[in-house]
């Protein structure tokens, strides 16, 4: 890699190096680009976020190392491996390099997770990985075939098992010659020195990233979601820590969950399924009652009225609201309506003209010139919202129609 020495490349494990800086620039927004004689930052490539950590001078001096890319030497063409710093530190210093290893870990374990899942899903069903994303929060993979939840379920047994065989993880560059005997999946035409990543007897892959060394360090690997994506499936994993936190997490939920509801594990779908059948009982009885207790109004209202408007409570159903205001537009001749809410979170509002005709929208019209209101409909009925007014400034305005 151009000027600098990948350490990585060496063993995946060196997390403190001794390195000099060859250059150091300003990059804007009080940042500063470095390049080393050699590094151990394993720079953001093939969908794999990159290392983060800190230089320290001789001298005590720090700079935190916030990304490290590739790019094109402007000088010579050639690639180099640049570090992105908080701190300027001068060219011809040595430095101690040290990165952030929780964050590399987990970057490793995610990784080797990957390829023993796209090897098994390479060699079972022939598809191949498309597309891969490694960032701090997600974990991807993008296959060019469907797999159904089992055929999911499956694979992620059989990586489990692979995983606590604890097989080897042996990263190599072989000649051109040997290379030519090797089968391995690779995402795109190769060139030059192709590094291959071979997991005894479930993968072997073109890859430069950092693996771990035995499969058995990848912890444990959970799908957390599938779903169909372009002709295949995109497939969302999480190895080691990251599964382990997920998990955790889960579980206080679930815990939760049985804890408020006084039951087992195993019970808390039953118990929310029943929580739900309950809840729409309840409110069909409520929808009964609340039509019942309306039709007693309605026949408390006298009918010489010309208009009649009501206001009910938020929660009142929209389908009531129709029927309700139906039933007053026949037996008054102006307008009638429900306004449905409270002064603070705004009204939802019907409007019927009544039996001696007159046009609806008339209304909706004049709600939204003193209002604001939202909505239309038709000569004969109107519906729609509106928010920040008053009950008694909305009621002055329709008992003056
Ligand atoms: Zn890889």
């Amino acid at each position: 890699m151009g000027k600098t020495v990948e350490l990585y490349y060496e063993n995946a494990y060196i997390n403190e190096f001794d390195a000099e800086v060859l250059s150091c620039k300003e990059a804007g927004d009080g940042k500063y680009e470095a390049v080393l004689d050699k590094t151990a930052f394993f720079p953001e490539q093939g969908g794999q976020t990159s290392d983060t950590g800190k230089l320290v001078t001789e001298g005590g001096e720090s700079a935190s190392v916030l990304y490290t890319g590739i790019r094109k030497c402007e000088e010579t063409g050639e690639d180099e491996i640049y570090h992105v710093l908080d701190k300027c530190i001068d060219a011809g210093t040595s430095i101690k390099g040290t990165i952030d290893w929780e964050h590399r870990f987990s970057n490793m374990q995610q990784h080797t997770g990957e390829h023993i899942f796209s090897g098994i899903v390479n060699s079972e069903f022939g598809y191949d990985n498309v597309g891969f994303h490694l960032s701090d929060t997600e974990v991807t993979m993008d296959y060019n075939g469907v797999l159904s939840s089992e055929d999911v379920a499956r694979i992620e047994k059989l990586v489990n098992e692979a995983i606590w065989k604890n097989v080897r993880v042996v990263a190599a560059f072989p000649s051109e010659e040997e290379l030519k005997e090797i089968d391995y999946r690779s995402k795109k035409e190769l060139t030059g020195a192709i590094r291959i990543v071979t997991i005894e007897g479930y993968d072997i892959c073109a890859c430069c990233a950092p693996h771990v060394e035995r499969t058995g360090e990848v912890g444990f690997l959970k799908v957390v979601g599938v779903h169909n994506y372009k002709g295949g499936v995109r497939v969302n994993i999480l190895c080691g820590k990251r599964a382990f936190e997920f998990l955790t997490e889960e579980h206080d939920i679930i815990s939760g969950l049985a804890a408020g509801f006084s039951t087992s594990f195993d019970k808390v779908v039953a118990s929310v399924d029943k929580l739900k059948d309950d809840n729409a009982a309840l409110k069909a009885d409520l929808l009964t009652e609340r039509e019942k207790l309306l039709g007693y109004e309605l026949s408390g209202i006298d009918k010489s009225l010309k208009n009649v408007f009501l206001f009910k409570s938020a929660d009142t159903d929209t389908n009531l609201m129709r029927k309700t205001v139906n039933k007053l537009a026949e037996d008054h001749e102006g307008f009638c309506g429900i306004f449905a809410g409270d002064d603070k979170t705004g009204y939802r509002y019907i409007v019927a003209s009544g039996n001696a005709g007159g046009d609806a929208r008339h209304v909706a019209q004049l709600l939204r010139e003193k209002f604001g209101a939202k909505g239309g409909g038709s000569e004969q009925m109107v519906q729609g919202s509106l928010s920040g007014a008053l009950q008694k400034d909305i009621a002055d305005c329709c008992n003056n129609l």
